[in-house]
């Protein structure tokens, strides 16, 4: 089957980043097949639906590199709390109760909120495991949704201390044991879906922890991924444990390398960017959720220049309250512009990389994924900018990255499958997915002793 996306305003992040107007796009089966005019393309593809897209942005899908998707049911719970009291009060108490149906209805309602707002592939971090089931159900909501992506098998060593739930806490042998039981299942060559591996956060996680992921890591050529100098907590354990910042101390034990997405990095110093660059080790940024927590603004710039791929990610919608890359998109570009007090530090173009090609790279699939170039697979969102908050428009990617709201993505393409056409999503009933969303949220605030934040005060000045 073959459909022309035909005459469009084209953002292609190719090569030479050309934007092309009236331009058409030609996807047979899962891949892009040429990029050209309208007339062309029907020449040379004549058997070819054409879907019309006068009026519209064609879009490479964006790659959302973080997110925790059983998160999806706490939106809200957690707000005006720093990361540890949001973890050891909310977050980690909602863990213990998680059911692997939670988590697969939370991760069905996750890619769903992707889809709507552009997101073609998404790494998850599943940390939780007190129950049986919970990997494969989100492998599942991923199938059901057509989401491309990684799901990454986290787990948590240590840190009863530092108010971690017992219930939370594994065995690396066991969890990891576990992590290749999954990678061994559905890591083909080619797989749409992809199992990773996820030690936590070093106050959450122990040496053996960090040494056996890249093991088992090395041995089956899985992507790795890891909390990072989130807040200065992490700085301060990893000070006390080992005397230097956790980047040091997982480059000294040999963890850190090219397949490594490290998230959030807002403390990294001038000497952990060399480390980062020295492994080619790949930074997921999380600027909303860095924003929410009070964690701090990452030095992005400075990453940047010294040549490091940086990922744009959401985090979990415990910590940023939605999966939009369009939020993360403004709240990235406006907070370093803010923060620095210059206006030139991060413009829209870099930071519509860092949610495209940029995201692709920090994955290890730019050969496949991040932009509209033929041989690609044809993973595409469509805009409609006939909208008050992007008209009048003059720049495309200003208005993507700074007017657009999301809600203007109408037709999402992944693997060359529309996962949601003319406004509705394909692969699964949304209105049901948000209801059980919405009951299965309820019940795990109750369960979770989260009601209290559900039924809070009202609260105008400081708490
Ligand atoms: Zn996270």
């Amino acid at each position: 089957m073959s459909v022309i996306l035909s005459d469009a305003w084209l953002i292609t992040m190719n090569k030479r980043r050309e934007i092309l107007e009236e331009a058409s796009v030609c996807v047979e089966k899962d891949r892009i097949a040429a990029v050209s005019t309208r007339r062309d393309l029907e020449r040379r593809f004549p058997a070819a639906e054409i879907v019309d897209c006068t009026g519209h942005i064609v879009m490479p899908g964006m790659v959302n590199t973080h997110t925790h998707l059983f998160q999806t049911l706490l939106k809200g719970l957690g707000d005006d709390m720093v990361l540890k009291k949001w973890f050891t009060c909310m977050t980690g108490p909602s863990g213990v109760h998680l059911t692997a149906e939670d988590a697969h209805v939370a991760a069905l309602h996750g890619c769903v909120e992707s889809i709507r707002s552009g997101v073609t592939t998404l790494v998850d971090f599943m940390y939780v495991h007190t129950k049986p089931g919970m990997i494969q159900s989100i492998v599942e909501a991923f199938e059901q949704t057509g989401m491309r992506g990684f799901v990454c098998r986290g787990f948590i060593s240590t840190g009863e201390q530092y108010g971690i739930p017992p219930e939370l806490i594994e065995r690396p042998g066991k969890a990891l044991g576990d992590a290749r039981e999954q990678i061994r299942r559905y890591n083909r060559p080619g797989a749409k879906v992809q199992i990773g591996i996820a030690p936590n956060m070093i106050w959450a996680v122990d040496e053996e922890g960090y040494r056996l992921t890249r093991q088992l890591a090395d041995a089956e050529h899985a992507l790795i991924t890891t909390h990072v100098a989130e807040t200065t907590f992490e700085l301060e354990t990893a000070a006390a444990r080992y005397g230097q910042t956790d980047t040091e101390f997982l480059s000294e034990i040999g963890f850190l390398g090219p397949d490594v997405l490290a998230a959030h990095c807002v403390h990294c110093k001038p000497h952990d960017i060399r480390i980062l660059l020295h492994h080619k080790t790949k930074v997921a940024h999380n600027p909303c959720s860095n924003m929410y927590l009070a964690s701090g603004c990452p030095p992005i710039p400075e990453m940047l220049l010294a040549g490091i791929d940086v990922g744009l990610a959401s985090d979990g919608p415990a910590s940023s309250n939605n999966h939009s890359l369009f939020q993360a998109m403004k709240v990235a570009a406006l907070i370093q512009k803010g923060f620095r007090q210059d206006a030139t530090v991060l413009t829209a173009e870099k930071v519509l990389e860092m949610a495209t090609i940029d995201g692709a790279r920090a994955v290890g699939l730019e050969a496949e994924i991040g932009s509209i170039e033929p041989g690609k697979k044809a993973d595409l969102a469509v805009l409609d900018f006939h909208n008050a908050f992007m008209t009048p428009i003059h720049h495309p990617v200003s208005a993507i990255v700074y007017s657009a709201l999301g809600h203007e993505v109408s037709t999402v393409m992944i693997d060359g499958r529309f996962v949601m056409k003319d406004g509705v999503v394909t692969g699964v009933n949304e209105a049901d997915v948000r209801r059980r969303a919405q009951t299965h949220a309820d019940d795990l605030a109750r369960r979770a002793g989260s009601e209290r934040f559900k039924k809070r005060p009202w609260r105008s000045l400081a708490i």
